[in-house]
Protein backbone atom coordinates (compact mmCIF):
# COMPACT_ATOMS: atom_id res chain seq x y z
CA UNK A 1 0.00 0.00 0.00
CA UNK A 2 0.98 3.55 -0.55
CA UNK A 3 -0.06 6.78 1.15
CA UNK A 4 -2.71 7.38 -0.75
CA UNK A 5 -4.66 4.21 0.05
CA UNK A 6 -4.41 4.83 3.56
CA UNK A 7 -7.49 7.57 3.30
CA UNK A 8 -4.38 10.62 3.77
CA UNK A 9 -5.67 14.34 2.34
CA UNK A 10 -3.06 15.95 -0.51
CA UNK A 11 -1.48 18.65 1.91
CA UNK A 12 -0.04 16.03 3.91
CA UNK A 13 0.92 13.45 1.22
CA UNK A 14 2.76 16.20 -1.14
CA UNK A 15 4.46 16.85 2.31
CA UNK A 16 5.33 12.82 2.95
CA UNK A 17 6.85 12.99 -0.27
CA UNK A 18 9.14 16.03 0.10
CA UNK A 19 10.07 14.40 3.18
CA UNK A 20 10.95 11.22 1.23
CA UNK A 21 8.64 9.13 2.89
CA UNK A 22 7.88 6.74 -0.32
CA UNK A 23 6.10 3.80 1.79
CA UNK A 24 4.22 3.47 4.73
CA UNK A 25 6.01 1.41 7.88
CA UNK A 26 3.73 -1.66 8.45
CA UNK A 27 2.44 0.28 11.80
CA UNK A 28 1.66 2.70 9.39
CA UNK A 29 -0.29 1.11 6.85
CA UNK A 30 -1.78 -1.39 9.99
CA UNK A 31 -2.84 1.66 11.91
CA UNK A 32 -4.01 4.86 10.08
CA UNK A 33 -6.78 4.00 8.14
CA UNK A 34 -8.72 2.94 11.86
CA UNK A 35 -7.25 6.21 13.19
CA UNK A 36 -8.82 8.29 10.34
CA UNK A 37 -12.48 6.25 11.12
CA UNK A 38 -12.20 7.45 14.58
CA UNK A 39 -11.49 3.98 16.39
CA UNK A 40 -9.22 3.80 19.51
CA UNK A 41 -5.77 2.15 19.32
CA UNK A 42 -3.05 0.18 21.36
CA UNK A 43 0.13 -0.19 19.64
CA UNK A 44 2.93 -2.21 20.58
CA UNK A 45 5.69 -0.27 18.81
CA UNK A 46 8.74 1.10 19.73
CA UNK A 47 10.81 3.95 18.38
CA UNK A 48 11.69 4.11 14.92
CA UNK A 49 8.64 1.74 13.72
CA UNK A 50 7.32 5.04 12.25
CA UNK A 51 5.01 5.70 15.41
CA UNK A 52 5.15 9.17 15.39
CA UNK A 53 3.19 9.67 12.17
CA UNK A 54 1.07 7.01 12.82
CA UNK A 55 -1.00 9.48 15.42
CA UNK A 56 0.15 12.68 13.97
CA UNK A 57 -1.18 12.27 10.46
CA UNK A 58 -4.86 11.51 11.07
CA UNK A 59 -4.94 13.86 14.40
CA UNK A 60 -3.42 17.03 11.52
CA UNK A 61 -6.16 15.52 9.25
CA UNK A 62 -9.13 15.42 11.94
CA UNK A 63 -8.31 19.02 12.99
CA UNK A 64 -7.52 20.28 9.42
CA UNK A 65 -10.67 19.19 8.18
CA UNK A 66 -12.98 20.13 10.94
CA UNK A 67 -11.63 23.19 10.60
CA UNK A 68 -11.97 23.71 6.43
CA UNK A 69 -15.99 23.14 7.73
CA UNK A 70 -16.15 25.60 10.83
CA UNK A 71 -15.35 28.31 8.65
CA UNK A 72 -17.85 27.66 6.38
CA UNK A 73 -20.36 27.55 9.03
CA UNK A 74 -18.26 31.02 10.10
CA UNK A 75 -17.90 30.05 13.13
CA UNK A 76 -14.56 30.00 15.17
CA UNK A 77 -12.78 26.98 16.43
CA UNK A 78 -9.71 28.15 18.12
CA UNK A 79 -11.22 29.86 21.02
CA UNK A 80 -10.06 30.67 24.69
CA UNK A 81 -7.25 28.83 27.08
CA UNK A 82 -8.46 24.86 24.76
CA UNK A 83 -6.71 22.26 23.50
CA UNK A 84 -8.21 19.64 20.79
CA UNK A 85 -5.36 16.94 20.45
CA UNK A 86 -3.41 16.47 23.46
CA UNK A 87 -0.04 14.13 23.29
CA UNK A 88 1.08 13.04 26.62
CA UNK A 89 4.83 12.22 26.75
CA UNK A 90 7.40 10.70 28.75
CA UNK A 91 10.49 13.74 28.76
CA UNK A 92 11.18 16.65 27.32
CA UNK A 93 12.87 15.65 24.52
CA UNK A 94 10.71 13.68 22.97
CA UNK A 95 7.91 16.48 23.52
CA UNK A 96 10.19 18.73 21.53
CA UNK A 97 11.31 15.97 18.73
CA UNK A 98 7.30 15.51 18.15
CA UNK A 99 6.13 18.94 18.49
CA UNK A 100 8.58 19.13 15.47
CA UNK A 101 7.51 16.11 13.54
CA UNK A 102 3.84 17.60 13.45
CA UNK A 103 4.90 21.02 12.23
CA UNK A 104 6.95 19.75 9.89
CA UNK A 105 3.92 17.46 8.46
CA UNK A 106 2.04 20.36 8.85
CA UNK A 107 3.55 22.87 6.40
CA UNK A 108 0.92 22.77 3.61
CA UNK A 109 -1.44 23.47 6.41
CA UNK A 110 -0.10 27.20 5.88
CA UNK A 111 -0.77 27.80 9.53
CA UNK A 112 -3.77 26.84 10.01
CA UNK A 113 -2.98 24.12 12.81
CA UNK A 114 -1.38 25.78 15.75
CA UNK A 115 1.54 22.81 17.53
CA UNK A 116 2.54 23.49 21.37
CA UNK A 117 5.14 21.77 23.19
CA UNK A 118 5.34 22.39 27.16
CA UNK A 119 8.00 20.19 29.17
CA UNK A 120 9.42 21.18 32.45
CA UNK A 121 13.41 21.64 33.54
CA UNK A 122 12.44 25.52 31.61
CA UNK A 123 10.32 28.28 32.47
CA UNK A 124 6.76 28.13 32.34
CA UNK A 125 6.55 31.36 31.05
CA UNK A 126 7.44 31.23 27.67
CA UNK A 127 4.77 28.23 27.35
CA UNK A 128 2.33 30.31 29.24
CA UNK A 129 2.79 32.93 26.15
CA UNK A 130 2.80 30.15 23.38
CA UNK A 131 -1.09 28.86 24.72
CA UNK A 132 -2.19 31.94 24.94
CA UNK A 133 -5.52 31.95 22.34
CA UNK A 134 -5.47 28.12 23.18
CA UNK A 135 -4.06 25.76 20.49
CA UNK A 136 -5.16 22.30 18.17
CA UNK A 137 -2.06 20.33 19.54
CA UNK A 138 -0.47 20.39 22.62
CA UNK A 139 2.47 17.94 23.17
CA UNK A 140 3.13 17.78 27.07
CA UNK A 141 4.97 15.86 29.65
CA UNK A 142 2.24 15.17 32.65
CA UNK A 143 3.78 17.50 35.44
CA UNK A 144 4.17 20.43 33.83
CA UNK A 145 0.63 20.36 31.78
CA UNK A 146 -0.63 19.77 35.56
CA UNK A 147 1.13 23.17 36.57
CA UNK A 148 -0.09 25.09 33.56
CA UNK A 149 -3.66 23.79 34.15
CA UNK A 150 -3.24 25.02 37.38
CA UNK A 151 -2.25 28.51 36.38
CA UNK A 152 -5.40 28.70 34.27
CA UNK A 153 -2.75 28.64 30.88
CA UNK A 154 -5.15 26.14 29.29
CA UNK A 155 -8.26 23.55 29.45
CA UNK A 156 -8.58 19.78 28.89
CA UNK A 157 -12.10 20.31 28.44
CA UNK A 158 -12.82 20.02 24.81
CA UNK A 159 -9.90 17.39 23.89
CA UNK A 160 -11.22 15.16 21.04
CA UNK A 161 -8.04 13.33 20.61
CA UNK A 162 -5.32 11.70 23.60
CA UNK A 163 -2.38 10.38 22.98
CA UNK A 164 -0.36 8.40 25.35
CA UNK A 165 3.18 7.90 23.24
CA UNK A 166 5.37 5.70 25.60
CA UNK A 167 3.10 5.11 27.99
CA UNK A 168 5.38 2.23 29.40
CA UNK A 169 7.87 4.90 30.00
CA UNK A 170 5.70 7.54 31.47
CA UNK A 171 5.01 5.06 34.26
CA UNK A 172 8.14 3.84 35.15
CA UNK A 173 9.31 7.12 35.17
CA UNK A 174 6.61 8.01 37.90
CA UNK A 175 4.17 10.07 36.14
CA UNK A 176 1.20 7.56 37.26
CA UNK A 177 -0.65 9.95 39.80
CA UNK A 178 -0.06 12.85 37.09
CA UNK A 179 -1.94 10.64 34.55
CA UNK A 180 -4.64 9.81 36.57
CA UNK A 181 -5.09 13.07 37.50
CA UNK A 182 -5.11 14.68 34.14
CA UNK A 183 -7.29 11.90 32.50
CA UNK A 184 -9.57 12.74 35.08
CA UNK A 185 -10.08 15.73 33.46
CA UNK A 186 -10.62 14.79 29.63
CA UNK A 187 -14.00 14.71 28.36
CA UNK A 188 -15.27 11.08 28.34
CA UNK A 189 -15.95 11.46 24.84
CA UNK A 190 -12.81 11.23 23.18
CA UNK A 191 -10.58 8.99 20.79
CA UNK A 192 -7.81 7.33 22.17
CA UNK A 193 -4.70 5.86 21.06
CA UNK A 194 -1.71 4.22 23.28
CA UNK A 195 1.15 3.33 22.52
CA UNK A 196 3.92 1.52 24.36
CA UNK A 197 6.95 -0.43 23.37
CA UNK A 198 6.60 -3.11 26.66
CA UNK A 199 3.14 -3.90 28.06
CA UNK A 200 3.23 -4.32 32.39
CA UNK A 201 0.55 -4.79 34.30
CA UNK A 202 0.10 -1.17 35.03
CA UNK A 203 -0.14 -0.41 31.18
CA UNK A 204 -2.37 -3.13 30.58
CA UNK A 205 -4.73 -1.68 33.99
CA UNK A 206 -4.36 1.87 31.73
CA UNK A 207 -5.74 0.39 29.02
CA UNK A 208 -8.63 -1.31 30.29
CA UNK A 209 -9.66 1.85 31.64
CA UNK A 210 -9.05 4.00 28.89
CA UNK A 211 -9.74 2.57 25.78
CA UNK A 212 -12.79 1.36 24.06
CA UNK A 213 -12.94 -1.66 21.67
CA UNK A 214 -9.32 -0.42 20.38
CA UNK A 215 -7.76 -2.05 17.54
CA UNK A 216 -4.73 -3.61 19.13
CA UNK A 217 -1.45 -3.98 16.39
CA UNK A 218 1.55 -5.87 17.87
CA UNK A 219 4.56 -5.18 15.30
P1 LIG B 1 9.37 7.28 15.00
O1 LIG B 1 9.26 5.78 15.19
O2 LIG B 1 8.03 7.92 14.93
O3 LIG B 1 10.25 7.90 16.04
O4 LIG B 1 10.04 7.56 13.58
C1 LIG B 1 11.35 7.15 13.28
C2 LIG B 1 11.95 7.90 12.08
O5 LIG B 1 11.45 7.40 10.86
C3 LIG B 1 11.67 9.39 12.09
O6 LIG B 1 12.88 10.04 11.77
C4 LIG B 1 10.67 9.57 10.98
O7 LIG B 1 10.81 10.83 10.37
C5 LIG B 1 10.98 8.46 10.03
N1 LIG B 1 9.82 7.91 9.31
C6 LIG B 1 8.58 7.68 9.82
N2 LIG B 1 7.77 7.13 8.90
C7 LIG B 1 8.50 6.99 7.77
C8 LIG B 1 8.22 6.47 6.46
N3 LIG B 1 7.01 5.98 6.14
N4 LIG B 1 9.21 6.48 5.54
C9 LIG B 1 10.43 6.98 5.87
N5 LIG B 1 10.77 7.47 7.09
C10 LIG B 1 9.81 7.49 8.03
Amino acid sequence: VNFTELGLIPPLLARLTELEYNQPTPIQSQAIPSVLKGRDLIAGANTGSGKTATFALPMLQHLFMQQQSEKTLSSKSRKGNFVAGLILVPTRELAKQVADNIKSYAVHFNGAIKTVAVFGGVSANTQMLALRGGTDILVATPGRLLDLISSNAIKLDRVKTLVLDEADRMLSLGFSEELSELLGLLPKQKQTLLFSATFPEQVQVLTKELLTEPVEIQL
